[in-house]
């Protein structure tokens, strides 16, 4: 059984980022709206990624009572002001809406955002490529981590059953989208599929993004499977778990991510290179 270490291959490719010469053009913004506990991890764990790279970040924590019309305005001119304003010394780079935020934040930001600075992936501009099976200008963060790390353990693709559970539009929905463009057979699984585990078993590269702590299980897969456990669950007891059960399917896999240190840590490097490149 290989483990895909998330962490191990993204300090290695954090390495590549910081020799990139202008990266004192770009900078990373992470909107946040409130005060959720999870998201402050999320935002620091962003933070401390582009100070390891070397690259400007500021976290703009915005109140909740901001109309359609505020909340627009304001994002225009956040952009003019730092990429397309000459005295700012910051050219290129991103903003994203770090998520949950409430959903007139999620619809206009991801309306407005252009291509070249929706480093998340999530705008419509993005994504609409991405369905449309061209070439985006960023693909969202987590699936493009778990594709650089099949492809850095050398996972084939092409021609093989892959099997996703969830069709949030971060994880499921983009990460279908992407296998399909690498010429997979891609089943899409959801809180309705009847005979989940008629399935899963079929699957050759199982993804589980669910948000229901160790749901998956040996009798769900058959042997030489490869598992992205996507699910980042915390216990009662403070630890974190994925939607997989790792103990109980580990002896039957071929290959399985970790939680944590798997899709976790590819998925923020992920946004620091499309915030970089
Ligand atoms: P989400 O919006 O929470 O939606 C969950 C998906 O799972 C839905 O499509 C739902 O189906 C499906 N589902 C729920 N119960 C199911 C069941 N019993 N059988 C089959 N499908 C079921 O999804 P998400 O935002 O992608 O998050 C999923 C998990 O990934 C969470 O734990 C989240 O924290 C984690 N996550 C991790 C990363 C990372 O970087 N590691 C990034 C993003 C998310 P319906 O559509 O029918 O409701």
């Amino acid at each position: 059984m290989e483990v895909l270490n998330g962490k191990e291959l993204s300090e290695k490719l954090y390495e590549g980022l910081s020799n990139i010469s202008d990266k004192d053009k770009h900078k990373l913004i992470i909107l946040t709206v409130g005060d959720d506990a999870a998201s402050k991890v999320y935002v620091r764990n962003k933070i401390r990624a582009c100070e390891k790279v070397g690259i400007a970040c500021e976290n703009i924590i915005l109140e909740d009572n901001m109309d359609d019309m505020s909340f627009q305005s304001f994002l225009k001119e956040l952009i003019a002001k730092t990429f397309y304003d000459r005295r700012s010394p910051y050219e290129r780079g991103g903003v994203i809406l770090q998520l949950p935020a409430p959903k007139h934040y999620e619809d206009i930001f991801n309306a407005i955002i252009p291509a070249e600075f929706d480093v998340d992936g999530f705008g419509i501009e993005n994504q609409l490529t991405l369905y449309q099976g061209h070439e985006c200008v960023h693909y969202p963060a987590t699936p493009k981590g778990i594709m650089i790390l099949l492809d850095a353990n050398n996972i084939e693709i092409e021609g093989k059953n892959v099997v996703i559970i969830g069709r949030s539009d971060i994880v499921g929905k983009p990460i279908a989208h992407m296998m399909l463009q690498r010429n997979a057979t891609v089943t899409i699984c959801h809180s309705k599929t009847r005979n989940l585990e008629e399935i899963t078993r079929r699957a050759d590269i199982l993804i589980v993004a669910i948000g229901k702590p160790k749901f998956i299980n040996a009798s769900h897969i058959s042997d030489g499977v490869t598992i992205i456990d996507v699910g980042i669950n915390r216990l009662e007891d403070g630890s974190i778990c994925g939607d997989v059960d790792f103990e109980d399917v580990k002896d039957y896999v071929k290959a399985i991510t970790p939680v944590p240190n798997g899709v976790g840590p590819m998925t923020v490097y992920s946004l620091i290179e499309n915030t970089l490149c």
